[in-house]
């Protein structure tokens, strides 16, 4: 029964995606203005996804509490807790952060005046340490490679795969639903953010080839805006992967046939196989400036 949920969910989404273009899309982000609005899609059994603007998380609720992740920002978190109270009125027992990005949990104190305990990969200890933020607190439990958070005769799963985006990202996974939530390092069928800040292209690529062995059949991406469904096949890792791989190797070429100025590179490499990902005009010249930074400076 649940699975079939999920399916119909997932066909509706995907009917939806079919529908919906690019130019439903904004192409100028208001950085850190006006959100876009918030949506909260019930995935059933207790999970749900909450999307505000282009950000998205998502949240388990059980027979003993709720597991919450990426408390995104105060005013959101907020948001996040109503949505929460609208459903449920048992406790918040765990904050999980995806990686240490500020743009993705500055709203955590909400939750921790709730009584909620706060996990994270071990590095984000010393990255909030670094690079603190007032709203937030720091994790109550870390972990090095893997950790289970159980609750309510439910599971998810904590896996780090090393640095990609940062050097504290984490792949969730809910192992009887088979659903992968993957912040930051999967993004359906949208280009690289921007300029890739703090993304590790190499680093990036090898880790999706470890993700796409694991099991699963559907991933919840961290961004997507309302558009897009929010839940979507496995091959969406695969799809990005190869994104990547094509962007370097586009690159390289160029590189290689003797342009090595980035601002010709910028307007000469074309990938018109991702003309119809989101964002292809805007960032993809900024992904390619990236990537021959990789090839120039050798990171
Ligand atoms: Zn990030």
């Amino acid at each position: 029964m649940k699975r079939l949920f999920i399916h119909s969910a997932f066909i509706v989404g995907l009917l939806l995606s079919s529908i919906a273009t690019a130019s439903n899309f904004p192409t100028e982000e208001p950085v850190g203005g006006e959100p876009f609005g918030t949506s909260t899609t019930n995935i059933g059994d207790g999970l749900y996804v909450f999307r505000w603007w282009v950000y998205r998380n998502i949240f388990l609720v059980t027979d003993e509490g709720v597991i919450v992740t990426d408390p995104m920002n105060q005013k959101v978190a907020n948001m996040l807790l109503g949505e929460i109270r609208k459903i449920t009125d048992k406790p918040i027992k765990y904050v999980i952060y995806s990686h240490n990005h500020h743009d993705h949990i500055s709203g955590g104190k909400v939750f921790k005046d709730e009584g909620a305990e706060f996990i994270a990969h071990k590095n984000v200890l010393k990255e909030l340490g670094d690079h603190p933020i007032s709203a937030t607190p720091l994790p109550d439990i870390t972990f090095d490679d893997e950790y289970t958070v159980q609750l309510g005769g439910r599971k998810i799963e904590l896996k780090y795969f090393g640095p990609n985006h940062g050097e504290s990202l984490v792949v969730m996974r809910l192992p009887k639903e088979k659903i992968l939530f993957i912040v930051d390092i999967v993004t359906p069928r949208r280009v690289a953010f921007r300029t890739m800040p703090d993304f590790w292209p190499d680093e990036w690529i090898r880790s999706l080839k470890e993700i796409e062995q694991m099991d699963f059949d559907y991933v919840i991406s961290g961004h997507g805006p309302e558009t897009q469904p929010a839940i979507d096949p496995a091959l969406i890792v695969a799809e990005q992967r190869v994104f990547l791989e094509d962007l370097m190797i586009a690159v390289k070429k160029a590189m290689d046939t003797g342009t090595h100025n980035p601002s010709v590179l910028r307007k000469t490499v074309k990938l018109p196989k991702y003309e119809n990902w989101q964002y292809y005009k805007e960032w993809l010249p900024m992904n390619i400036e990236r990537i021959w930074a990789y090839y120039h400076m050798g990171w």
